[in-house]
């Protein structure tokens, strides 16, 4: 296959691609449907192994099934490359019906088609490119393709360290920047409860015997809003209830309050901040629960040289590779925090992520494809 170049095989397999893109969508798959999850996890072990992958079926009793893939290489045992994706989606079953995979123009659109199926579809035909061409990756390939990433990745968080801490870089296929920017850094997401008990009592005839939930989650709300240091570390109380009746006194009041932070310190803060509110009125108790779900994914010595060969690769293929941050966490959150470099948003070019206009840019397929094979080609 000498003078072919990756170009050469991809972009006739543009169609080709599309028609995969459509099949993953076909196969609805909302992240706590396991038997949903399980089918689909049992189509993508078929067609990596019909790319000489050995295929392997994590077991999952609390939810869909994950799927790691293994290529051995000429190159032996080591580290390996870690490629990193979901098979989830935010969207319910039932969403196909409503908005249909359809291609308009340059652009593919269906639920989940840029967050993140075209991912397994890049993963697939850049490992069928690299075979075609029968060129030699410098390391073995390990491909991780998770069923819950979309809540948090509950269950395959534990597999994602333990192999992040086996590898020697990670690439993730979630969906770039608009233009195609890569992510060097995602900040970090925390959970938290804010739950205030006081004292019920008749509003209009003994209010004094009254404690109101309410007042002092009014009290901590705006304590809680003060500790954002934006841009960079962000608090939103997103919801709160409480009380039974206007013409009760609030006995019951809770606040949900998202975080995300930039760095680790940031998270240290805001958890110590959090712990250490305390009731404003007299006889009202407090009780904060929650925690960091996923730290944040600081631009680290590793991944900035990653991204600085990454960028030389790209421009082989005459492309010009840029990068950037977001305040949305993903599973490269977890690679990163193990001091792995981590390259995120190599996945398709789009726009719509959990939106209704969700699409892929067709032609950024064989594109992207041909940026991740060159990129195990070459990552040194
Ligand atoms: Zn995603």
């Amino acid at each position: 296959m000498q003078g072919l170049s990756l170009w050469d095989v991809l972009r006739p397999r543009r169609a080709e691609m599309v028609e995969r893109l459509r099949s993953y969508v076909a196969h609805e798959s909302p992240s706590r449907d396991k038997p949903a999850l399980d089918a689909l996890a049992g189509i993508v072990r078929a067609r990596l192994e019909a790319i000489g992958a050995d295929v392997e079926i994590i077991p999952n009793m609390t939810g869909g099934d994950h799927v790691r893939a293994h290529w051995r290489t000429a190159a032996g045992e080591g580290p390996p490359a870690l490629i990193l994706g979901h098979f989830d989606t935010v969207w319910p079953h039932g969403t196909l019906a409503r908005l249909p995979f359809k291609v308009e123009g340059d652009r593919a659109y269906g639920p989940g088609v840029f967050d993140m199926k075209a991912g397994l579809v890049l993963v697939e035909f850049a490992l069928r490119a690299i075979q075609i061409l029968d060129l030699d990756v410098p390391r073995p390939v390990v491909a991780l393709f998770t069923s819950d990433e979309e809540i948090g990745s509950p269950t395959s968080r534990r597999w994602i360290e333990e192999q992040a801490r086996q590898s020697a870089y990670a690439l993730v296929l979630e969906p770039p920047l608009p233009g195609g920017a890569l992510k060097t850094a995602r900040k970090g997401v925390g959970n938290f409860v804010v739950e205030a008990d006081g004292k019920p009592a008749h509003a209009g005839i003994e209010p004094e015997k009254g404690i109101s939930a309410i007042q002092e989650i009014a009290h901590q709300v705006l304590a809680i809003h003060a500790l954002s240091r934006a841009p960079e570390t962000t608090v939103n109380v997103g919801i709160i209830h409480g009380g039974t009746a206007s013409n009760v006194v609030a006995a019951q009041a809770v606040a949900r309050v998202d975080v995300r932070v930039s760095t680790r310190a940031e998270a240290e803060r805001i958890e110590r901040a959090l712990h250490a509110l305390r009731p404003v009125l007299p006889g009202a108790l407090l009780k904060v629960s929650g925690c960091f779900n996923r730290p944040p994914m600081e631009r680290t010595a590793g991944t900035e040289a990653l991204f600085e060969r990454a960028r030389a690769i790209s421009r082989t293929l005459g492309l010009e590779l840029t990068e950037g941050s977001t305040g949305g966490a993903s599973d490269a959150n977890f690679t990163s925090a193990v001091g792995l470099p981590t390259l995120d948003g190599l996945g398709a070019l789009g726009a719509g992520a959990h939106a209704e206009d969700e699409h892929v840019i067709v032609d950024s397929l064989p594109e992207r494809a041909a940026l991740l094979a060159a990129l195990l080609l070459d990552l040194r």
